[in-house]
């Protein structure tokens, strides 16, 4: 198992849970009320649109702690490149 969670697009939002995956365990099939870790209980979607809905933000942060990524960087145009 590389990650012990799993990415499920639900309620409009791509959300991370620490369920367990019914098997064969890539993904969940789509209606499985699934918690997330932002807190939320969510009924999980499946296809090509839905892996497009937008980040959820407090998943992605609680993602990244758990696997000792460094936080999102700032999204911004007018940076440019740093380094
Ligand atoms: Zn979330």
């Amino acid at each position: 198992m590389p990650h012990p969670f799993t990415w499920v697009p639900a309620a409009e939002q791509r959300h991370v849970s620490r369920d367990p995956v019914p098997p064969p365990g890539m993904e969940f099939p789509d209606g499985v009320v699934v918690s997330t870790l932002c807190g939320r209980e969510v009924t999980s979607a499946t296809g090509e649109l839905a892996w497009l809905w937008t980040t959820c933000p407090s998943c992605d942060d609680a993602a990244r702690e758990i696997v000792g990524a460094p936080p999102r960087p700032e999204i911004s145009s007018e940076r440019g490149e740093h380094a």
